[in-house]
């Protein structure tokens, strides 16, 4: 994994690497900015640690984002959780690529979706920590009131998601 750099700036977060970052050369003055705020200040992110239930739950993000409306895939990025050497669950945003700290009850700056998916996330958060499984019937959810989908996926890309999903392994039989 190459080293990644955090924004400072604390209303964006950005996290990326170096190859990622914007380059801005005037005359010999060369600057390696932030490409969602432009700012130049960058904190290193220490590596993540090798954790199989992470693999797990990445695993399901991808399934997710690969089918109906790609949720957690924004501009040729998909979105994972991590977890750093001190047992803290990160949850790195695909459109606002801030790295939220999901042990925090508050409202989470930069998390780019909606109430069901931030339960989602906590709900891999908890089988990261716990190994809790994830029931089947949180993916891509239907309306109770109207028999619609939560998440806006057809009934078609629902179906198949689900049936992805169900083989996965954080997901209960
Ligand atoms: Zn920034």
């Amino acid at each position: 994994m190459p080293e990644r750099f955090e924004c400072s700036r604390a209303h964006c977060g950005w996290t990326g690497t170096h190859h990622e970052r914007k380059n801005n050369t005037t005359g010999s003055w060369h600057a390696s900015l932030c490409p969602h705020c432009y700012g130049g200040m960058f904190r290193t992110i220490e590596p993540a640690q090798e954790n199989e239930r992470i693999n797990h739950v990445n695993e399901l993000i991808k399934a997710i984002s690969k089918h109906g409306d790609k949720l957690f895939h924004s501009r040729g990025f998909t979105a994972h959780m991590e977890i750093d050497k001190n047992g803290i669950v990160w949850f790195v945003d695909d459109y606002s690529r801030r790295r939220i700290y999901t042990h925090y009850h508050g409202s989470w700056r930069g998390f780019s979706h909606g109430g069901t998916l931030r339960d989602l996330v906590c709900a891999m958060r908890d089988y990261v920590k716990k190994g809790h499984k994830i029931p089947l019937e949180w993916i891509a959810p239907v309306s109770v009131n109207d028999n619609s989908n939560i998440w806006g996926y057809s009934q078609e890309s629902a179906q198949a998601l689900r049936e992805t999903a169900a083989k996965l392994p954080v997901i209960s039989e």
